[in-house]
């Protein structure tokens, strides 16, 4: 009799095992397959012209367009994709833990990252510069030295900065490009440093127009990749083809001008895959 009743309650257990591992394959499913499901895609929500929240909630930039073509070709239309705010210094973990199918942020391919993550292009090339106040004298990296600079935690630009650019600098890590900006039209620093396609992104904004300016220095190569999962060589390949073929089918240029534009962004022609602009 009592024996019966262990093992009612242990069928039990085990029946609602079985019922939370059906829940999470599903899920897993949802994120991973075509058809109805959803794909979930890392972005950043603060950069304008790259990856930007708006205040009705939906997204605007060059990063989301390239994320929106490429997720068409893996078979979801735009209503089926959740984006997800990556910051910089979360990118690796985001992709490792599985919480984004892939990352378009921003991302620059370095050997430190591919240790952790796969990057599928490059499809852009981007050079870290630094932003200013219209009437500051700062024009060049050594300029920096001494001075109160802010970029982001997780980010090449903040590295180069202690590498190689000026590592005599007092160098705040922020999370997000939005907080630098802030902190500079504050007074609180004397320069923003990070990619020039982001910096003229802030600087055309109707809220800081004629306040700052680019020092216009291309101080680093930063090959943007899209980030996938370590060893996802089946999403990788796909990305790859995607990101052919929106070169091919003039829509990268329609993003770059879309997007760029305002900014008055002189991008960098498009990169082929697998090319690395050293
Ligand atoms: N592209 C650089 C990087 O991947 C700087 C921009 C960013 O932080 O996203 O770190």
């Amino acid at each position: 009799m009592k024996l019966r009743k262990v093992t009612a309650a242990s069928a039990v257990v085990v029946a609602l095992s079985l019922a939370v591992t059906a829940c999470g394959s599903d899920k897993k499913d949802d994120s991973s397959s075509s058809g109805g499901g959803k794909i979930k895609v890392g972005i950043k929500y603060d950069q304008p012209g790259l990856g930007l929240q708006k205040p009705d909630g939906s997204f605007s930039g060059f990063d989301v367009d390239v994320a929106t073509y490429i997720a068409g070709k893996l078979g979801y239309k735009p209503d089926q994709i959740e984006f997800v705010q990556t910051k910089s210094a979360d990118r690796e973990n985001a992709l490792a833990r599985g919480d984004v199918k892939f990352i378009a942020a921003t991302y620059s391919i370095n050997d430190e990252r591919k240790k952790k993550v796969d990057f599928a292009g490059p499809y852009l090339l981007a050079h870290q510069d630094l932003l200013v106040k219209k009437d500051s004298d700062i024009s060049k990296g050594t300029d920096l030295n001494g001075k109160n600079l802010c970029s982001v935690v997780g980010s090449t630009s903040a590295q180069n900065i202690h590498k190689t650019i000026a590592p005599k600098s007092n160098l705040k890590e922020l999370g997000g490009y939005s907080e630098c900006i802030a902190a500079l039209q504050s007074g609180a620093v004397d320069a923003v440093t990070t990619d020039d396609s982001i910096l003229a992104g802030f600087a055309a904004q109707d809220k800081y127009k004629g306040q700052f300016k680019l020092a216009g220095l291309k101080l680093s190569n930063e090959n943007y990749g899209v980030g996938v999962k370590k060893g996802d060589t089946a999403t990788l390949d796909k990305i790859n083809k995607a990101l052919e073929s929106m070169v091919s089918d003039g829509s990268w240029k329609k993003a770059v001008d879309k997007n760029f534009g305002p900014a008055n962004y002189k991008n960098e022609p498009a990169p082929k895959t697998g090319q690395i602009v050293k």
